[in-house]
């Protein structure tokens, strides 16, 4: 049995970077007034065809969707925006304290075609806030965003800023855009084609070479902002500069979800290929009133996790060694079973202890130890316990000890947590 095409396994050698990542980015947020949300991995798939767009990539051709034993439409997520979004309305969040800010971490789900940085199950950390239409608040994504790849030891990022409108100035470019493509009709593709009549924008970001020329030169949303629109990324702009956050301005990007309004990013690197983006967000003032609740403005992004590891993965060239605090060595069946009752002590008392359980013999024990990089070990064996001593032996130095088995508990719980 093999695993699904773009589905994986993290294996447990490559935890520990995901942990870091965890512990930093909760840290964070927190520290920037998020709480943690939990939504589920399954909803209703009308959430995400009306939030995403039924004319996007997303939910076109990637959507894992199915119907229920009764028959309603299900899909596996492709965000976490959307069930976000969801849910303040649900809760009537907007009622008790409209301005809210969630973090989420969790696996979506797109039928894309895998490749490295790519994958049809992969993870995001997720960051929404609600409820503030300051710029100030697109700033601080964007600033938060750099403080952690920073945390995380990320050089190499570039931070990609767009302005993609509003309803109100929407209209103009739109315009703009109908003629622009509809002049370079010959060079479309047949998809664009489809999508010139029901959502010209998203020709802007067709995967298809002959599509990326074909555009190069169409009008951007940059040209067509009302004043508020412009207003709006000015500030963003000058509040960036203001923090020290190098940026750049891309007037091509477009993001691939069609709930975006004002400011949109991306946090590129370098050093992954073809899947350069390791982060992408963007405001979303129209979502809220869209899925049924009352006008509220919105303002996410997600960070790429499986991208961000890989990047974490090319920088860190020898990773730190995890190992043990004390291997346990126990030479028959009474010393295992005292060695046992150890072990469990010194766990509980938050020692990383092992013992074998497999009777081997003292060389290939100590063979395992050294595998497993225990800092100590433990030999118990019936001599030993015949005059209630136990030797500890020091990986490091190879220095030998005895000591009394009357007090070994305690007296090791002293030592051991010394040396962490
Ligand atoms: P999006 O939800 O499309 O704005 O994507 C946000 C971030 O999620 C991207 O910048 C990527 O880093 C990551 N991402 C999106 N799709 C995938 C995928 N299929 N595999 C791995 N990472 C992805």
């Amino acid at each position: 049995m093999q695993t699904i095409r773009g589905f994986r396994d993290i294996l447990p050698e490559h935890i520990r970077l995901w942990q870091k990542v965890e512990k930093e980015a909760s840290g964070l947020f927190k520290a920037f007034g998020f709480q943690e949300i939990r939504v589920p991995i399954l909803e209703k798939t009308q959430l995400f065809s009306r939030s995403i767009g039924e004319v996007t990539d997303i939910v076109e051709k990637e959507m894992y969707t199915f119907a229920d034993r009764k028959g309603d439409k299900l899909t596996l997520r492709p965000e976490a925006t959307a069930s976000i979004v969801r849910s303040y309305i649900q809760h009537k969040m907007y009622a008790t304290d409209p301005v809210r800010k969630f973090f989420t971490i969790g696996p979506m789900f797109r039928r894309e075609r895998p490749q490295k940085g790519r994958y049809r199950q992969f993870y995001q950390i997720d960051a929404e806030v609600f409820g503030i239409e300051s710029a100030l608040i697109d700033t601080q994504l964007i600033f938060l965003l750099n403080e952690l790849f920073k945390r995380l030891g990320l050089t190499g990022l570039s931070a990609h800023i767009n302005s993609l409108g509003c309803p109100e100035c929407r209209p103009s470019f739109q315009k703009a855009l109908l003629d622009f493509v509809t002049s370079k009709k010959e060079s479309l593709c047949k998809n664009c084609l489809r999508r010139m009549e029901k959502n010209p924008l998203r020709i802007l970001d067709c995967k298809v070479q002959a599509c990326k020329e074909a555009v190069q030169d169409a009008p951007a949303t940059l040209d067509h902002l009302c004043d508020d629109c412009e207003t709006h990324f000015k500030t963003v702009k000058t509040s960036l500069k203001a923090q020290g956050v190098d940026f750049i301005v891309d007037k091509s990007l477009v993001r691939g979800l069609d709930y975006y309004t004002r400011t949109a990013w991306e946090i590129q690197t370098t050093t992954l290929g073809a899947q350069s983006a390791v982060a992408g967000g963007g405001r979303y003032d129209g979502l809220v009133k869209e899925l049924g609740g009352p006008q509220t403005p919105g303002i996410g992004f997600a960070i790429g996790f499986d991208r961000l590891v890989e990047v974490m993965e090319q920088i860190e060239k020898t990773p730190e060694k995890e190992g043990l605090d004390l291997f346990i060595i126990s030479l028959g069946e009474p010393a295992m079973e005292k060695g046992y009752l150890w072990s469990c002590e010194l766990n509980q008392a938050g020692i990383r202890t092992e013992i074998d359980f497999r009777g081997k013999s003292l060389k290939a024990l100590m063979k395992r130890a050294n595998k497993l990089n225990a800092k100590y070990v433990l030999i118990a064996g019936e001599n030993e316990l015949a005059d209630n001593s136990v030797i500890l032996r020091d990986m490091n130095t190879k220095d030998q000890v005895s000591l009394s088995i009357e007090t070994l508990v305690p007296e090791l719980i002293k030592k051991l947590k010394l040396t962490k």
